[in-house]
């Protein structure tokens, strides 16, 4: 049964239809990558689904439930967790804060604790920069953070935008590797990437995004390679 069910999505910004009657799912345990080219309406399509936007048409479901016109926090609350593109800690907070922060729609602040130290065990490198403010965090350990603060809320679907973005290729391949854990632990992630090879390499199923549409989907082993995809990135 899918986790995620989206039908007929639009999304607009004043006059720019940024999605025009997407449908895709995500299977629960399933790792799915959305790719294509700037502006192809990856970034919006996530936003819909974390309800930080509003979509003018279409519908989105999650275990079964409508959830197409919820509040953010509502959607936090049933399980749905991004960590956005660029990043986005809170710089002038410590890590620790930054963690205490994502678990906000949690009431047991014995499991939180828990969970923080667990998350220090998952990235060593910010349990031994816990005190540190967020800001200075170097590009690679800010991902971990927007990560390991993305799962502080317990997700049962984790929305990653970008996490390669700006990286070097060794943090990249941290990153991803931590992300097949996560699945491998029972995480389903729906992922953005511009990396097409190392996102089909990394998911079970590829959508392709032209100008706000989905022009064709597929098994990610069988889609790298297609030279679809390269016309995706070159737009046509
Ligand atoms: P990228 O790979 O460059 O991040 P993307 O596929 O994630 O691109 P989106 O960020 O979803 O694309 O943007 C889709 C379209 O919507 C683009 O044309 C973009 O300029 C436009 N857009 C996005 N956010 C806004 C906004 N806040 N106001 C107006 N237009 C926007």
């Amino acid at each position: 049964m899918p986790l995620l069910e989206i039908e007929n999505l639009s999304v607009n910004y004043g006059a720019i239809q940024a999605v025009r009657g997407l449908s895709l799912h995500v299977d629960e345990g399933e790792v799915v990558t959305l790719i294509g080219a700037n502006g192809a309406g990856k970034t919006t399509t996530l936003r819909a689904v974390s309800r930080m936007i509003k979509p003018v048409a279409g519908s989105i479901r999650f275990g079964g439930r409508d959830i197409t016109r919820i509040p953010t926090d509502e959607a936090v609350k049933l399980g749905i967790a991004q960590s956005p593109e660029g990043r986005q800690v809170l710089a002038r907070q410590s890590v620790q804060d930054n963690l205490e922060l994502g678990a906000y729609t949690r009431k047991s602040a014995a499991d939180v604790r828990a969970d923080i130290a667990k998350m220090y065990e998952r990235f060593p490198r910010l349990g031994e920069r816990r005190g540190q403010l967020a800001g200075t965090l170097s590009g690679g350990e800010q991902q971990m953070l927007a990560i390991a603060r993305a799962l502080m809320s317990r997700p049962k679907l984790l929305l990653l935008d970008e996490p390669s973005l700006g990286l070097a290729p060794i943090i990249v391949r941290e990153i991803f590797t931590i992300i097949r854990e996560l699945n491998d632990q029972g995480t389903t992630i729906l992922l953005v990437e511009q990396n097409a090879k190392l996102a089909m390499n990394s998911s079970h199923r590829t959508y392709v995004l032209e100008a706000g549409q989905m022009t064709f989907n597929g098994n990610s082993a069988e889609l790298v390679g297609d030279e679809r995809v390269l016309h995706a990135y070159l737009g046509g």
